[in-house]
């Protein structure tokens, strides 16, 4: 929004369109705010007003008559309830509250409106000229406090239309003109985004690498809103916040705690680092989910002895680990209670580092509270140093690549200017000004009222989506005829209201008490909907937004059932019909209701779902429902039909074991023989090979192997494949035979060539240990 653009006011009051004192008296106003160049909409019942609040964002000043919605007796109910609604979503917005001559005192004014008000006015009583020049004046105030510190100034510079002698060299845009290719491209983002994209040339705005002036302020600003000691805004993405942390606190030698289901930029830190690590192990449950790390494994005597057993352990300089990394929460919305960890862990450890890539509205929604880094109340002197690294693009809004680290300050402070060495070694002196302005708007979305009512809009959305899907289950997915299937939700199949005791099955569960009760959340260790054992209550919770849709093909125990669909039918569908999810495994599928989530917009996952099945009961033919497939590929898929494609691979992973393999695979935690460093300088110096999967047998890989999604090692760089039975190659010469048998729908797994449908992998050549 640009703080020259027009304001805008909304009046909301019935008499406003009637030829009456009052109307005539606000239809006096309306002129005289025209002629301040203000544009007004009015809004003459309760129920536009309702309508409209969903608009009222881009509303500098609301006017609201005590009277609206009629009847005396009714007064200032109607209203109060739109102010509270307003507020709700917004703290800042001037309120005026109108009344006439004719209201008596407003008895039935309370306290609690008056609180939320800014003005009062007598439309009868003062000059229409008055009452214009007082709203005015409120609606500028707002609007100039209402753009966060850094994007005002990039705003306001940008508007001065400066003649550029520095870089960038497109000189705001002029460069793009000259050339046809250049001009499509100036027309599609237009003229805003060139003139913004400054350099840091331009003093009036600070710097990024010294955090000063706006960018500073902005920096300030958001440390304020995300609960932290300092923020620092990354515009290569999280990625680089975890390297910038892991080069602030850890060197050549170090031995650092690392969860195992830790991001790719975690492990290439600990090659730039040349650290040592020492894995923290999460669960799985039956479906291949990945779980949490099991509290034992947090301990000081579990994390001296692993650090006791491991082979690299040995060569570091000092056998006292002096960090930590966790992933907080899981891909699959698992979130852990934060002050325990934190608390166990800063039994071995000075700092620990919480990787919330996914998790950066987790602060703005009492839903999570206790549950992540930035918590209030949660500073002590004697406690570890925490950082929480964001990906603000991801689940907040704001432009790809745009991430914060967020630091709260304990025993081992890490003061900036030693920090900020580390900050600038990863951060590119041409930042993106506009990857910075989104950091900063970010933070002011969820300042106050807004965040709250933002993330609760995606939470609500999520539950109602959870709690049709489990009704639909009821109802149709009973499983006495073939067709009486529908697809399961990982969640709770019943809850427990504390207020009352009474449990609910979900699918009957009120949204209100789904959306504000955390332990309807809570994996509870008495409940077998989750699959993970050896938990304590409370330890960690399923993040409502991240919703996984269970597919059929996998029994309680685990096993694989007689039936099944494997997930990879349903996402391909999905995908011819536009609708993409965030990521699969064999028989599940994660969707994120993000804040972008419009309301009802799951309605055509919803409605997708249900042709998926159609097409599935009515034995449809591939042709018709995977015609890319069947032209790619006529010989393997020509005449057959969606559920014959899917009995096969359902056959092909049950007979093969494929979740148990993959279960077997992850659980033998290979010792590494070498640091990621030292493999690393193997791969450069090409002291490594190619190596098959069929021919692989103890070798140490050179480079790590990640099956994606989510993209945990299966094998770490320096770490040996085991035995040509065991479980590691196993495992992938099923996903190799997998990907022979059903072309279209190979397995993506990064460190893997596939080379004519071999799977090779660097190895490090023999005899150059
Ligand atoms: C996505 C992700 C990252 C990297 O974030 P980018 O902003 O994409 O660079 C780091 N950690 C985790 C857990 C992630 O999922």
């Amino acid at each position: 929004m640009n703080t020259e653009e027009i304001l805008q006011i909304a009046i909301i009051d019935g008499t406003v369109h009637t030829d009456t004192p009052e109307g005539r008296a606000i239809q006096r106003i309306i002129v005289d705010l025209a002629s301040y160049g203000i544009e007004v909409t009015t809004l003459a019942s309760p129920e536009d007003a309702r309508a409209a609040l969903s608009n009222l964002p881009g509303v500098d000043c609301i006017l609201i008559n005590w009277n609206v919605g009629g009847g005396n007796h009714e007064k200032s109910e109607t209203a109060s309830r739109i102010i509270g609604e307003i507020r709700k979503r917004n703290e800042a917005v001037p309120i005026f509250l109108m009344g006439e001559p004719t209201s008596e005192p407003p008895t039935s004014l309370t306290i609690g409106m008056i609180r939320e008000i800014n003005e009062f006015i007598w439309v009868m009583e003062d000059t229409a000229e008055f009452i214009a020049g007082r709203i005015t004046a409120a609606a500028k105030r707002y609007r100039e406090q209402l753009l966060p510190p850094f994007f005002r100034e990039l705003v306001n510079f940008s508007r001065d239309f400066e003649y550029s002698w520095h870089t960038p060299g497109h000189a705001g845009g002029t460069a793009f003109r000259k050339s046809p290719a250049g001009r499509a491209f100036h027309r599609f983002f237009g003229e805003q985004l060139f003139r913004s994209d400054l350099s840091i040339s331009v003093g009036e705005l600070g710097s990024l690498l010294d955090h000063s002036g706006p960018v500073g302020e902005a920096e300030k600003y958001a440390a304020k809103v995300f609960g932290a000691d300092r923020t620092y805004f990354v515009t290569n993405g999280t990625s680089t916040s975890n390297k910038i942390v892991f080069f602030g606190r850890v060197t050549g030698g170090d031995i650092v705690l690392v969860d195992r289901n830790c991001h790719k930029s975690a492990e290439h830190s600990l090659t730039m680092t040349h650290a040592v690590p020492v894995y923290l192990v999460p669960t799985r449950n039956r479906y291949g989910i990945i779980g949490p790390i099991r509290p034992e494994e947090m301990t000081p005597d579990t994390i001296q002895a692993k650090i006791a057993a491991s082979s690299l352990g040995k060569t570091a300089g000092s056998q006292i680990p002096v960090h930590a990394v966790i992933t907080n929460s899981t891909y699959d919305g698992l979130c852990y209670d934060a002050a325990w960890v934190e608390g166990e862990l800063g039994k071995s450890v000075d700092s620990i580092h919480f990787d919330e890539a996914w998790y950066g509205y987790a602060r703005f929604n009492p839903l999570y509270r206790e549950r992540f880094a930035m918590r209030d109340g949660a500073e002590h002197p004697d406690g570890p140093t925490v950082f929480a690294t964001q990906s603000t693009h991801k689940l907040l809004a704001a432009l790809s690549q745009a991430s914060m680290i967020h630091v709260r300050n304990g025993r081992a402070p890490i003061e900036h200017a030693r920090f900020n060495e580390a900050f600038m070694m990863h951060t590119s002196t041409s930042p993106l000004y506009t990857i910075i302005a989104s950091c900063d708007v970010s933070a002011k979305m969820m300042d106050g009222a807004s965040g709250r009512t933002l993330t609760g809009e995606s939470i609500e959305e999520a539950i109602r989506f959870r709690r049709t899907m489990a009704r639909i289950k009821r109802e149709i997915g009973h499983g006495e005829t073939e067709k009486d299937w529908w697809f399961g939700m990982w969640q709770p199949d019943a809850v427990t209201d504390p207020g009352t005791g009474a449990q609910v099955a979900f699918a009957d569960a009120p949204v209100d008490l789904l959306v504000g009760t955390p332990s309807c959340w809570v994996l509870h260790p008495e409940e077998a909907w989750h699959g993970f054992s050896g938990l304590p209550d409370g330890y960690c919770m399923l993040d409502p937004i991240k919703v996984t849709v269970l597919m059929p093909g996998v029994n309680d125990d685990g096993s694989p059932a007689e039936w099944g669909v494997p997930a990879a039918l349903v996402v391909k569908f999905l995908d011819t019909r536009g609708i993409v999810n965030e990521k699969s495994g064999d028989y599940n599928i994660l969707f994120l209701f993000s804040m972008g989530v419009t309301k009802g917009k799951w309605g055509t996952l919803l409605t997708e779902l249900f042709e998926f099945k159609r097409r599935f009961d009515e034995n449809a033919p591939l042709e018709e429902v995977f015609p890319d497939l069947t032209e790619a590929y006529p010989d393997r898929y020509g005449g057959m039909t969606l559920s014959g494609l899917s009995a096969e691979m359902h056959a092909y992973m049950k007979d093969n074991r494929q979740g148990e393999l993959l279960q077997e695979a992850y659980a033998a935690l290979p010792q590494p023989v070498v640091t990621y460093a030292e493999a690393y300088r193997k791969l450069v110096r090409g002291e490594v090979e190619h190596v098959p999967v069929s021919g692989m047998a103890n070798r140490i890989v050179a480079t790590g192997v990640f099956p994606y999604p989510p993209g945990i090692p299966v094998l770490a760089p320096g770490e040996p494949a085991g035995d040509q039975d065991g479980p590691i190659i196993r495992y992938l010469l099923a996903l190799q035979e997998f990907d022979a048998r059903f072309p279209g729908f190979e397995h993506d797994i990064h460190g893997v060539e596939n080379v004519n449908g071999e799977y090779r992998i660097y190895c490090i050549k023999e005899g150059t240990k």
